[in-house]
């Protein structure tokens, strides 16, 4: 591995070898087959792709693996600081590769910290793949494991309540069972879970990997073996991430720490901004950083987020722009309401995803919307 400050392999990352192919930026394979000429080598690659082992070699098919992918994939595994990464179509095509992998492994039940992302609470809530979930605090996840428990799943800071977990306390209280940390809101600019004892880390590259809301992809760093487990589920059920999404999350990766630190520091100021808003009940900005902030707020929350007009009323985050939505009736309507406020999730609480605008441009967004919210009824045309 190289010497070089992490920020400087965000931008290098992957693309190691360009220079030697007389080349400058990645090249995109869109091979969906590879010419298999010598039968019988090929038939043994195959074999051993079966098993999950990918020798970094033409691929053979499309569902196997692909080269622009793999950049990607070897790109998130160094800043990440593991062995691996496997690469998936969405977040939660790779939480999936996760529970099957764990169903395969004869270790069905999960140990589930709330919150967690809407889907992933109804994914596992629902045992739709064959997994049992116990819903706990970080506290007693670790008195919630049986002999049958494969996975604790964990997000910090947390969607949309932006809760955080002592990731390394929990791993070291849970091992030898696998702690997944979802990353998806601290990046790996702002934390590195695998440093602190994970197991897994995962990320809907679709947000901040991505960072331009014109990408969907999910991908999964960890060590090798649990890796191979991964790429056999992916070669068997397929969701895999297409070369051209592959290409764009590398391309995502070099800007990554620039565009995290700006929107964080952007989402300080808002935050102490909005601490002091007369309409806000509560403030949710994590001790890490970062650039979510959610809010508590004594104004009809979906007639705030109807107001705004730089900012966009939208699902998702992690993008150059501004976002704003009332997770109660949006991101996390798929939990039933005991479930949402098991998990602290209150009905008025409102999330923002902090872009790369100007702040004073953002701030006067919001307080304009502030206004208009307390009038009432307002809605988009
Ligand atoms: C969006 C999101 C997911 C799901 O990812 P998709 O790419 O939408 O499938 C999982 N976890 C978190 C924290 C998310 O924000």
């Amino acid at each position: 591995m190289s010497t070089h400050s992490w920020t400087t392999r965000a931008v290098h990352a992957g693309k190691d070898d360009l220079a030697a192919l007389g080349l400058h930026a990645p090249p995109i394979d869109l091979s969906t087959t590879y010419p298999s000429h010598d039968v019988v080598a090929e038939a043994g690659r195959l074999d051993e792709f079966a098993e999950g082992h990918d020798d970094g070699g033409p691929p053979v098919y499309g569902r196997v693996a692909n080269p622009t992918v793999r950049r990607f994939e070897r790109a998130l595994a160094e800043l990440e600081g593991a062995k691996a990464a496997v690469a998936f179509a969405s977040g939660m095509a790779a939480l999936s590769a996760c529970l099957l992998a764990q169903v395969a492994a004869g270790k069905p039940h999960v140990v589930g910290v709330r919150p967690l992302y809407g889907t992933t609470d109804h994914l596992l809530g629902s045992g739709l793949l064959g997994t049992s979930v116990t819903w706990t605090s970080p506290d007693d996840a670790a008195s919630a494991i049986t002999e049958d428990t494969g996975l604790v799943v964990v997000e910090s800071p947390a969607n949309p309540t932006l809760d955080e977990v002592d990731v390394r306390a929990l791993a070291d209280a849970c091992a030898p069972v696998p702690v997944l940390v979802d990353n998806t809101f601290a990046t790996p600019v702002l934390q590195r879970p695998l440093t602190l004892g994970a197991g897994m880390v995962l990320h809907s590259a679709t947000k901040y990997l991505g960072g331009h809301g014109d990408v969907m992809g999910g991908v999964i760093a960890c060590d090798e073996e649990l890796a191979r487990s991964l790429r056999q589920v992916r070669f068997m059920t397929g969701a895999v991430l297409h070369p051209i999404a592959g290409y764009e999350l590398l391309r995502g990766l070099a800007t990554l720490p620039v565009r995290v630190r700006a929107a964080s520091a952007t989402a300080a100021e808002l935050a102490r901004r909005l601490a002091e808003h007369p309409r806000v009940t509560r403030l949710h900005y994590p001790r890490l950083g970062g650039a979510m902030v959610s809010f508590e707020t004594s104004v009809d929350p979906v007639a705030l987020v109807s107001a705004v007009r730089l900012i966009t009323p939208a699902v998702s985050l992690g993008s150059v722009d501004s976002l704003i939505q009332h997770p109660a009736s949006l991101t996390h309507r798929i939990m039933d309401e005991v479930s949402r406020k098991d998990a602290g999730i209150s009905p008025d609480l409102v999330r923002l995803s902090v872009g790369l605008e100007d702040v004073e441009d953002l701030w006067a967004d919001l307080d304009q919307a502030f206004r208009r919210g307390e009038v009432g009824g307002v809605r988009l045309p």
